[in-house]
């Protein structure tokens, strides 16, 4: 047997099953490694909660009423509300913040005694504020370190979730994906993520930045995981999300290994243009290449909105944010400035001491790009520029089954790089946002390694509910080639 923590989710489970290790073995080994907090990757542990929820999964181990992946730990990025662990959203504001209930994706992972898959929190994964950003270096909580190197950004908005995952410090991990928050940290960190369906997985309890993009997702080192961790995710919950689809989950391993012969990948000519790394260009066409080895087809396709993507989403993204942040005011959940004047005063002290620079940004530009004047001329076009890139999808999808190309156009950039300049951030995820527009599933695989020895991913998108495709499209990548296996560290 590998050491626990280089283990899958599947062989964790696996050897759960055939009681070859307790819950609490693996919980304990788990919690022991992450002690010292490496890479600053968590927000909140606590080894007693996770202790028990490992109990319980050994008693319903003993009992065979385990869940699928009874007793696998899993950490939760800090967007999702828990009850057991504190929830900052990495976030000054909600200092204090627990939640009464957990989220429904928190809750379809975890006690299968309430219908869930078994998995023990391990803790809360450092985030984003407010899941607003590309390097993680927006937390309140400080950055987060790349364990490829501890000098790079470990992508965002959920680096804690990709680095923890990379150095090992937990099999799989919770995301979310506005724009971006799951592949590209998952490039970035060289592991395995994906953004299903937008609908496709419940809302509910996920604290809300951009309500028509925000979506939740798996992030782990294989395709094979993060099918097993999406097809627990995934279903309808109608009663509690308002734009969750009636649409069941499935499962997403069955068909990981079907055949590629003749499958028709479009290749964007927007994705391969003069802002494109080298070093990033040479490893996706590497992994181009692996896929004709497997019988796939290249396709050219065009995508011509691709540069739009960025003021359209620049512009929705901060709109949506600035009416979902008006609920931190003080009153209703976390932070209260101590000496105000009266009400007004209180919410404005709160908020000014509460949020960071960039949350404040995206409350100003929202709060500019949907009054009075300017709605029409900023928030309306870049509604109807969204329309389009949805459209150029399916047209793109008439001559393809799915799409391929780089997660970013960079390997992970050094801290203090884009310093200051948050345009420069904008800029670098230019390809994962027209897919989060069109509310496109889209993941991660390792597919390299550019400069500095860093991961690069592969990208890959599907129409829509097509989640199993790329599953199997990753899976057969990972079978004929080892990127996914590579450890950041040798000694680690
Ligand atoms: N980088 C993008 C932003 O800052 C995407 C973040 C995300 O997907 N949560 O908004």
């Amino acid at each position: 047997m590998n050491s626990l923590h280089d283990m899958t989710v599947a062989e964790l489970a696996q050897a759960l099953k055939a009681k070859k290790v307790s819950a609490v073995e693996v919980a304990t080994g788990f919690l022991a490694r992450l002690g010292g907090n490496p890479h600053n990757a968590f927000l909140d542990i606590d080894s007693e909660v996770t202790l028990a929820q490992a109990q319980a999964s050994d008693a319903r181990l003993a009992a065979g009423t385990a869940g699928l992946l009874e007793g696998v730990p899993v950490g939760h990025k800090d967007v999702f509300v828990t009850r057991d662990f504190a929830t900052t959203a990495g976030s000054k504001i909600l200092t204090g913040y627990r939640s009464p209930f957990d989220a429904t994706l928190v809750q379809k992972l975890g006690a299968s005694a309430s219908g869930g898959a078994g998995m023990v929190t391990v803790g809360k994964l450092n985030c984003d504020e407010f899941a607003m950003g590309s390097a993680n270096e927006n937390s309140a909580f400080g950055k987060v370190t790349n364990p490829w190197d501890t000098a790079r950004v470990p992508g965002g908005s959920s680096g804690g979730s990709a680095a923890a995952v990379a150095a090992r410090l937990v099999p799989a991990a919770t995301g979310t994906d506005t724009g971006g928050s799951i592949r590209q940290p998952a490039s970035f960190c060289g592991i395995t993520g994906i953004k299903p369906t937008y609908g496709r997985a419940s809302r509910y309890g996920m604290i809300a930045y951009a309500s028509s993009l925000d979506q939740g997702g798996p992030m782990a080192r294989t395709a094979e995981d993060c099918a097993l961790l999406l097809s627990a995710m995934c279903g309808a919950d109608l009663d509690r999300d308002s734009t969750s689809l009636d649409m069941p989950s499935e499962d997403f391993t069955a068909s990981l290994n079907g055949s590629l012969e003749g499958l028709r990948i479009g290749i964007p000519k927007e994705f391969f243009g003069e802002g494109l790394a080298p070093d990033v260009r040479a490893a996706v066409d590497g992994a181009l290449r692996e896929y004709e080895k497997l019988g796939a087809m290249l396709v050219p396709i065009s995508l011509p909105r691709t540069e739009l993507s960025i003021p359209v989403y620049y512009i929705i993204a901060p709109a949506e944010a600035s009416s979902n942040l008006s609920r931190f005011d003080g009153v209703k959940f976390g932070h209260r400035a101590k000496d105000y004047t009266d009400l007004v005063d209180m919410y404005k002290k709160t908020r000014a001491e509460g949020f960071g620079n960039e949350v404040k940004r995206r409350i100003m530009t929202g709060a500019y790009v949907l009054s009075h004047g300017y709605y029409d001329a900023y928030y309306l076009q870049a509604q109807k520029i969204r329309r389009m890139i949805a459209d150029d999808f399916q047209n793109a999808f008439k001559e393809c089954d799915v799409i391929a190309g780089p997660v970013a156009p960079s390997v992970a950039w050094k801290f203090g790089e884009n310093a200051g300049d948050p345009v420069a951030d904008y800029l670098a995820d230019i390809f994962t946002l027209p897919a989060s527009l069109a509310g496109l599933p889209g993941m991660s695989v390792p597919a390299g390694y550019g400069a500095g020895n860093m991961p690069v991913g592969l990208q890959l998108i599907g129409n829509y509910f097509k989640e199993a495709q790329l599953l199997n499209a990753a899976h057969r990548l990972q079978q004929a080639t080892d990127f996914h296996l590579r450890k950041p560290d040798p000694a680690a």
